[in-house]
């Protein structure tokens, strides 16, 4: 950030009296601009033995596969967000379940929240951000194209479950490896 969204004043870094980190503050008015994490809310829609996953159309990860998932807007629930994220990128009216999976990505500060979800028809297509979307197996699950790591660790978690019969909420973290671009989740 380099001015002022409220005036158009130049901002400085400075940690600000009684704080303990450096924010964006205006040096005319006052304001202090606080960044915090943001949240990605997406879904594992299930029809039968198989999982709704969407190919991106846009960039990060073009052309990689992805569960329904996108940043959580203002004045709405996470649940909200999730099945609006999922109408939005795959055409799927479901029946949202519980959270499944929280997976903190704090390189890139976010923090990805996946709910179960069931399909409630086998209509679906995609929207703006996809270009394809698609039913698929565990067997058929493109692992070496899926668009980001807390996608690809949900899906794991979910297989797992599934063939151990557990039910239980699944939380990590995910750290940058070295030398990966700040935008890769
Ligand atoms: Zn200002």
């Amino acid at each position: 950030m380099k001015f002022c969204s409220v005036c158009g004043h130049e901002v400085q870094f400075v940690v600000p009296p009684g704080d303990n980190r450096p924010r964006y503050r205006c040096a005319q008015c006052g304001t202090i601009h606080y960044q915090n994490p943001t949240l990605v809310l997406g879904t594992i829609p299930v029809w039968g033995d198989r999982i709704l996953l969407c190919r991106r159309a846009i960039e990060p990860r073009y052309g990689f596969w992805t569960l329904p998932a996108g940043f959580m807007e203002n004045g709405e629930t996470t649940a909200e967000g999730a099945q609006r994220e999922t109408l939005e990128e795959a055409g799927a009216n479901i029946a949202l379940g519980e959270v499944f999976s929280m997976v903190d990505v704090p390189h890139v500060n976010q923090v990805h929240v996946f709910f179960r979800a069931e399909l409630l028809d086998a209509h679906f297509a995609p929207g703006p951000d996809s270009l394809e979307v698609r039913l698929l197996a565990e067997d058929d699950i493109p692992w070496d194209s899926i668009a980001f790591r807390t996608v690809a660790q949900t899906l794991r978690w979910y297989f797992e479950d599934r063939r151990s019969g557990v039910h239980v909420m699944h939380t990590g973290a995910i750290r940058s490896a070295s030398h990966r671009s700040a935008r890769e989740a």
